[in-house]
């Protein structure tokens, strides 16, 4: 097998020399940039395996580099690495679209372990299941964290559930029988009208017009349909 490319995105000469030392011993081909500008230039034409990416960084911070970098249809998977007690950065960096994160300072075999897992996760699945893009709507699923126009819209557990199924079912018609089962898991459909009105919240967030759905259609006597 060919060997994975790393691009480490590190500002630290010390933490360069020794990750990049060890990561070549464990057959890894490494790239280093000591700032977020560079880093991000280089990341950018995607021929690299897995991105190491610095929070703090001169030039362009983490955070920006991974949203710009998922923003241009980067998929290539990052792990950030973030100072103690920055845990908002985290969550942040997370919904931007970073895979995972490792507070420094942190044990070399852990750094590795987590190489090694993101590595294993096939590139193509990963942007099929985990986010969804039409339009101004953007969903990540394994964060579960909706956008619209870029900002962060706030959405119930159901809500996100029932978004999901959408999704997943999208061109199709679906009764509310259908997605009373699957959705909320009821065995026998007590009452539809908890459909519509999820239906009409999941609107009112996600539509630019809600009274004039573009995303999630209705359909007279049989359902919805989610057309995004
Ligand atoms: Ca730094």
């Amino acid at each position: 097998m060919a060997e994975k490319r790393i691009l480490l995105i590190e500002d630290e000469p010390s933490l360069v020399l020794t990750l990049r030392d060890r990561l070549r011993s464990e057959g890894y081909a490494v790239d280093a940039s000591d700032n977020g500008v560079e880093g991000y230039e280089r990341a950018l034409d995607g021929s690299f395996d897995l991105v190491v990416l610095d929070l703090t960084l001169p030039g362009k911070g983490g955070l920006d580099v991974c949203r710009d970098l998922r923003q241009h249809g980067i998929t290539t998977p990052v792990l950030m690495l973030t100072a103690r007690g920055q845990v908002v950065d985290k969550v942040i960096g997370l919904k931007l679209g970073a895979d995972d994160y490792l507070t420094k300072p942190f044990e070399m075999l852990e750094l590795l372990a987590r190489i090694e897992a993101l590595l294993r996760r096939p590139a193509d699945a990963r942007l099929e299941t985990d986010f969804f893009q039409s339009g101004s709507l953007r969903v990540d699923f394994r964060s579960t964290t909706v956008w619209r126009n870029g900002e962060v819209v706030q959405v119930s557990a159901r809500e996100f559930k029932l978004l999901r199924y959408f999704i997943e079912h999208r061109g199709e018609t679906l009764s509310r029988e259908e997605l009373l089962k699957k959705v909320w898991e009821y065995q026998k459909a007590p009452n539809t009208r908890t459909v519509d009105v999820h239906v009409a919240w999941l609107r009112q967030k996600l539509e630019e017009d809600p009274h004039n759905p573009h995303l999630i259609l209705t359909l007279q006597g049989l359902g919805y349909r989610f057309e995004g």
